[in-house]
């Protein structure tokens, strides 16, 4: 957890295109959940990280 923190984008982009670990068909894709960056399934909506402190594109 500390580890996805700390390096938030790069974490981010990894995360996107891969399958979801709590469901059998989905796909992270990068989203916003609830105001913060993640990246979130797009077939059951679990959000796999979130970033709070990270600003900018
Ligand atoms: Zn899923």
């Amino acid at each position: 957890m500390a580890e996805s923190l700390s390096s938030g984008r790069g974490v981010l982009s990894a995360l996107e295109g891969r399958g979801c670990e709590f469901c059998a068909d989905g796909t992270l894709v990068r989203e916003r959940y609830k105001g913060n960056r993640a990246a979130v399934c797009d077939s059951c909506g679990t959000p796999r990280a979130q970033f709070w402190a990270i600003s900018g594109e």
